[in-house]
C-alpha cells in the first residue's frame, strides 16, 4: 500500500446508475427487466416494478452492487474517505469530492441480453443505456466537472467504452479501468485526486490480479445478499472473457466475513456467486461433494433463502446425487425453488468441439446434447430452474449446426426452464469477430429464436405462479408478462412474417 499524502483530502464518492442501484424488489430475476427496451409500459410503472430505486438514508444506499461494495474496501483499505452514493442524491455530497467511481454493467446496452432484446424489438435504447447516460447527463455532474472532479468508470460492462470513445469524451469519463482492479484501483483513484494524468483506458493484465489474500472483503451490505465465492473458469470458452482469468475459490472464512455484513443488515438471503457454484472448492471439472455440501451449511446458518448465480450442464449432470443433498439443504416452506444461469449455448457437438470443447468436462463433446438433457432432468426434479442461455450467430456455426440445437429444445420442452437466445456478441478470444445481427439471421435461426419463445412462454406462466406466489405485484407481472408476449407475438407476425403459439406440452407442467 502506497502512502497517503497527508495534505490532500482523498474523498472519493461511488455510484452506479439507477437500474443498477436497486434490489429489484429482492428478486434478482426482475433485474433482467433492466435490460428491456422502452415498450408499451409507461416507464415510470416500468421502473417501478422491475428496478425501483434501493432504500437510502440521508442519500446512502443501504445495499450496493457487490462489485462497487469491492471497490469500496479496497479505497477504504488504502485510507481513502469513501462514500457510495445513490445516484439521484449526488448532488448532496459532489461539493467535496475529488473523484467519482461508476460502476457499469451494459452500460450501453450491447450485453448478450440487452443487444438481442434490442435487435428483436427495435423500439429504443435499452433502460441500462438510457439511465447510464442520464446519470452522466446530470447537472451537477458538469458542475463538478468545471472544477476539476475525475470521473473513473469500471466494472464488468467497462469494454463497452472502448467501442464509443466520443461519448466518453463528450461525457467527461477521464479513465476507464477493464478487468480484476484491487491492485490498481487505490493508485487510480491517487492520481486522480492528486491532479495527476489518468490513463483513458486500462486494462488489468493477468499478471495484475489479485490473489485471494488481495481480495478485499465487503465493509457494507450488497444488493440481495450477493457474495463471491470465487473467481474465473477453467473451461476456457472462446466467446466469454471470463475464461482469461485464473481460477480461484475463497475460502469459507472470508465467505463467512460477508455473509456477516449482509446479514448484520438483515439481509436473510444470499445469492452465490462463482461461475460454476458447484465446482466451489474443486481443483477439477468434478464437484468437491464435501466441500460444497460445507458452503452450503455454512450459509444457511446465515439466511433463509439461498440461490445461485451459475453453474454448468456438465457438473450438474455429472453429480446428480450432489444436487439432490443441497435441494435438501436449500428448500424449505420459506423456499419453494432455487435459480442459477447456466450455459447451453449450443446442441451441436461440432460446434462444441470447434469453440467450448472444455464446457463439457468431464464429459465429450459427442455426449453434449445427452449431458443437456441428462442435467436438464436432474434440475426438474429438484426444483433447480435454471435461466438457459443459447448463443447463435458465432462465426464458426454452420445450418447443420442451427438444426442440432432446434433437435435439443424439441427435447428440452419438458425442461422447468427459461432458455434464453442470445446473439453472439465479440467477447474473450472472439473479440476482433463481428457482431451478429437481426439482418443477418437465417429462416433456421429464426425458428430457434420461435422455438425458445414457446418455451419460454410456456415455462414462465408455470414459474412465474410459484416464483411470485403472495407477492402483491404478482398479478399485476403475470399482465406485464401476457403483455410483453402480445407485442412479441405481434412482431413476429407482422415483422418476420411468423406465427407464434406456446408450445403445448408432453406432460402437465408440476407447479
Ligand atoms: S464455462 Fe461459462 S464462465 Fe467458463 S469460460 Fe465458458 S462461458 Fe465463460
Amino acid at each position: 500500500m502506497l502512502p497517503l499524502n497527508d495534505n490532500i483530502t482523498m474523498k472519493v464518492l461511488l455510484t452506479a446508475d439507477r437500474t443498477l442501484m436497486s434490489n429489484y424488489r429482492n428478486d434478482e430475476f426482475l433485474g433482467f427487466g433492466t435490460t428491456a427496451p422502452p415498450n408499451v409500459v409507461p416507464e415510470w410503472f416500468f421502473q417501478l416494478l422491475f428496478f425501483p430505486p434501493i432504500k437510502t438514508i440521508n442519500g446512502i444506499p443501504i445495499q450496493a452492487p457487490y462489485g462497487l461494495r469491492k471497490i469500496e474496501a479496497q479505497l477504504l483499505n488504502e485510507g481513502f474517505e469513501v462514500l457510495t452514493v445513490d445516484p439521484d442524491h449526488l448532488s448532496k455530497y459532489l461539493d467535496d469530492a475529488k473523484a467519482l467511481g461508476i460502476h457499469v454493467m451494459d452500460p450501453f446496452g450491447l450485453g448478450p441480453a440487452s443487444s438481442t432484446f434490442f435487435h428483436i424489438l427495435k423500439t429504443g435504447e435499452p433502460y441500462v443505456a438510457k439511465h447510464f447516460r442520464l446519470l452522466l447527463e446530470k447537472p451537477e455532474l458538469a458542475k463538478a466537472k468545471k472544477r476539476g472532479l475525475k470521473i473513473i468508470v469500471g466494472g464488468p460492462g467497462a469494454w463497452q467504452l472502448r467501442l464509443r470513445p466520443k461519448f466518453v469524451d463528450e461525457h467527461g469519463i477521464d479513465c476507464i479501468l477493464d478487468g480484476e482492479t484491487e491492485k490498481i484501483v487505490g493508485k487510480i483513484f491517487r492520481t486522480a485526486v492528486e491532479g495527476g494524468e489518468l490513463p483513458k483506458f486500462y486494462e488489468v493484465g493477468a499478471k495484475e490480479s489479485p490473489s485471494l489474500d488481495e481480495i478485499p472483503e465487503i465493509r457494507n451490505p450488497s444488493i440481495n445478499g450477493l457474495i463471491e465465492i470465487g473467481r474465473g473458469c477453467c473451461r476456457g470458452c472462446q466467446f466469454c472473457s471470463v475464461t482469461l482469468r485464473s481460477l480461484r475459490w475463497y475460502p469459507y472464512e472470508k465467505i463467512e466475513k460477508e455473509l456477516r455484513v449482509n446479514m448484520n443488515a438483515g439481509i436473510k438471503y444470499a445469492i452465490l456467486h462463482a461461475e460454476d457454484v458447484l465446482l466451489y472448492g474443486s481443483k477439477t471439472v468434478l464437484p468437491d461433494r464435501e466441500k460444497v455440501l460445507k458452503l452450503h451449511m455454512l450459509c444457511k446458518h446465515y439466511v433463509e433463502t439461498l440461490s445461485w448465480s451459475h453453474t454448468s450442464m456438465a457438473a450438474v449432470a455429472s453429480a446428480p446425487e450432489l444436487v439432490e443433498e443441497i435441494a435438501e439443504l436449500i428448500l424449505s416452506d420459506k423456499q419453494e425453488l432455487w435459480g442459477t444461469e447456466i450455459g447451453i449455448e449450443t446442441g451441436s457437438p461440432e460446434l462444441v468441439k470447434k469453440v467450448m470443447p472444455a464446457k463439457v468436462r468431464p464429459f465429450k463433446p459427442e455426449q453434449w446434447p445427452e449431458v443437456v438433457k441428462t442435467a436438464a432432468g436432474i434440475m426438474t426434479d429438484n426444483n433447480l430452474v435454471p435461466a438457459c442461455t443459447l448463443i447463435t450467430g458465432l462465426p464458426q456455426e454452420t445450418e447443420d449446426d442451427v438444426i442440432k440445437t432446434i433437435e435439443l429444445m424439441d427435447d428440452l420442452r419438458d425442461f422447468k426452464s427459461l432458455i434464453v437466445p442470445l446473439f453472439f456478441v465479440p467477447l474473450g478470444k472472439l473479440k476482433d469477430k463481428d457482431w451478429f445481427t437481426m439482418e443477418q439471421m437465417s429462416d433456421l435461426q429464426m425458428e430457434l429464436l420461435i422455438k425458445c419463445l414457446k418455451h419460454d412462454i410456456y415455462w414462465t406462466k408455470v414459474i412465474m405462479r410459484s416464483y411470485f406466489k403472495g407477492k402483491w405485484y404478482s398479478r399485476i407481472l403475470s399482465f406485464l408478462y401476457w403483455l410483453f408476449v402480445r407485442i412479441v407475438e405481434r412482431k413476429a407476425k407482422s415483422v418476420y412474417n411468423m406465427p407464434l403459439k406456446a408450445e403445448t406440452h408432453r406432460v402437465k407442467a408440476k407447479t
